[in-house]
């Protein structure tokens, strides 16, 4: 089992950090949301994996940073990042918007080489705030 190399690590979790506190909270990007539910569906490219998609929600409170992690133990420098696709759609309309992205990150595929390749299917559901009293 190969380890994973801690000062690169360090340094990608560092700047995942930097770049979480410079966006906005969902609430000041989207004032009329109420929260935003995002569900995500992995699929391996080798088809040997299964691997259970989870669902995360976000409250107006919090960061409109969507950064996930690769689920696949083995992988380093992987993840995903659906952030400006994200941002770009709810700005557009607050219909239910899907997306897929590929994991970037490295883990020993055998024949297949060495790109991790895990895709993400992700779906993101906006709730909209309830206006009370109209
Ligand atoms: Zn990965």
């Amino acid at each position: 089992m190969a380890m994973k190399p801690f000062a690169v690590d360090q340094r990608q979790r560092e700047l995942r950090h930097r770049s979480y506190l410079a966006v906005p909270t969902l609430g000041k990007q989207f004032p009329a949301l109420e929260e935003i539910a995002i569900e995500l569906r992995f699929v391996d490219p080798d088809r040997k994996m299964h691997l259970s998609p989870y669902k995360r929600i976000f409250a107006s409170s919090m960061q409109a940073f969507f950064d996930f992690q690769c689920p696949v133990k083995e992988c380093t420098g992987g993840g995903f990042n659906p952030t400006p696709e994200i941002t770009k759609a709810l700005s557009k309309s607050t219909a239910l918007h899907t997306g897929t992205l590929s994991c970037k990150g490295k883990r020993d595929r055998g024949e297949a080489g060495n790109r991790c390749d895990l895709e993400l299917h992700y779906q993101v559901v906006a709730v909209e705030k309830q206006h009370a009293g109209s």
